[in-house]
């Protein structure tokens, strides 16, 4: 394998955006292929029997088993990196395998952990349901109130864990604020990142420790693979995230990891004009519906704020009707173009109702506490025309009388 400029740091970290995404990372076989090659392989053979002894002894580099180590992966590992600003990244089989893993990997029984109320299922689940399990307490709290986290803070708090823009009422925390808070109390920091990817967002040029993501979603971008990724500190990988990793095995696997740098090559692009048709949408339903939650959108209440953090406003936002589950389920029931589909980050438009589908396991009191209400859908804006999708919001919009 030969390096690029891809894997040189100091040339890679000058590089904008868009070209990180393209090369970052990038090692060639002595083929010298142009596009990233695929190591499907789960081992590696060895010349003599000297050379596996120095690689396991950690004496010499190399590859030793896919568990470990995988060209490909590294691939985009280090490309993930590059684009957060991060030390070092590594990618696991799906976005709940990066959430857990960058818990677990770091928590034990008699710790204490804040995380916002307002969050993604499954990311609840592991708070108020798995993480209890093994003597770790959790306090869950409005992420948008910046006393909230303060008050929780116990003398055993070791984690701060949120997602922001939340999934999905678009919650936005105020990020200077809970990761100087987190600093003074020698709090990790864990962000979940995956509304937005580095090209819209980079937690950690606001004092966040570790960044998770859910590559399924904008970074894959067409849908195709589960994918997820931890960044962090090089102390925070090596010392606590691989030995977690190297020995529960939440690999991705190097198909998958290709189908996201492949993902990766096109992120910018995508993003900009996803964003773009995002906000043409929702001013175009600000208005007709009763209440929207968009970042980008001068009535959302942390709008400043979520300019000031973000580069771009989304692709995602929300919406509430007032006629409940019923009447939310008639407006999907009359798309024709917008999928009903609980995915995010698609390139396809799509839309769910929260309360039935992706948040259905967190129970109605919970729905209610976080803001989940029975008559919001979430809409995942695509790349299709702009004024393809207008056509039919405004359709189905009219077919339930507004
Ligand atoms: C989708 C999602 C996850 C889970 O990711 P998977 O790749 O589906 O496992 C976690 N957090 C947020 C905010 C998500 O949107």
């Amino acid at each position: 394998m030969k390096r690029t400029t891809g894997t040189d740091r100091s040339i890679t970290r000058n590089w904008r955006p868009a070209t990180q995404a393209v090369r970052a990372g990038t090692w060639r076989s002595d083929m010298g292929e142009t596009s990233e090659a695929m190591f499907l392989t789960s081992g590696y053979s060895y010349e003599d029997a000297a050379t596996p002894a120095a690689r396991f002894a950690g004496e010499a580099a190399g590859m030793t088993y896919s568990r470990l180590q995988n060209p490909t992966v590294a691939m985009l590992d280090e490309r993930i990196a590059i684009m957060e600003g991060a030390e070092a990244c590594r990618t696991q089989a799906s976005g709940m395998a990066a959430m857990t893993a960058a818990l677990l990997c770091q928590l034990s029984a008699g710790d204490h952990i804040v995380a916002a109320r307002a969050a993604f299922g499954s990311c609840r689940w592991l708070v108020d349901e798995l993480l209890p399990r093994f003597g770790i307490e959790g306090t869950t709290i409005d992420s948008t109130d910046n006393a909230a986290w303060e008050a929780a803070i116990q003398s055993n708090t070791k984690v701060f864990f949120f997602e922001t823009p939340a999934n999905p009422t678009l919650d936005i925390v105020d990020l200077d604020h809970v990761c100087a808070l987190a600093k003074a109390h020698g709090i990790t920091t864990v962000v979940d990142n995956a509304f937005c990817t580095p090209v819209m967002q980079r937690p950690m040029e606001f004092g966040a420790d570790v960044i998770a993501y859910s590559a399924t979603k904008l970074m894959d971008g067409q849908g195709r693979v589960l994918a997820g990724a931890v960044c962090g500190s090089e102390e925070f990988i090596n010392d606590k995230l691989l030995p977690f990793q190297r020995n529960t095995g939440p690999n991705l696997s190097p198909f998958n990891a290709w189908v996201v740098l492949k993902g990766l090559e096109t992120l910018e692009l995508r993003a900009r004009r996803q964003c773009d048709n995002a906000l043409k949408i929702g001013r175009f339903m600000e208005g007709r519906v009763p209440k929207i939650l968009h970042p980008g959108l001068a009535s959302h209440p942390r709008h400043d704020m979520a300019m000031r953090q973000m580069d771009m406003p989304g692709c995602i936002f929300s919406f509430v009707l007032d006629g409940g589950r019923a009447q939310a389920h008639a407006l999907l029931d009359n798309l024709q173009l917008i999928d009903i589909s609980n995915n995010i980050g698609d390139a396809r438009s799509l839309m769910c109702h929260p309360a039935s589908t992706t948040h259905h396991s967190v129970g109605p009191e919970k729905r209610a506490e976080m803001g989940v209400d029975e008559g919001m859908l979430r809409f995942n804006v695509g790349l299709e025309d702009a004024d393809d999708l207008l056509e039919d919001i405004d359709r189905a919009l009219r077919a339930i009388g507004l």
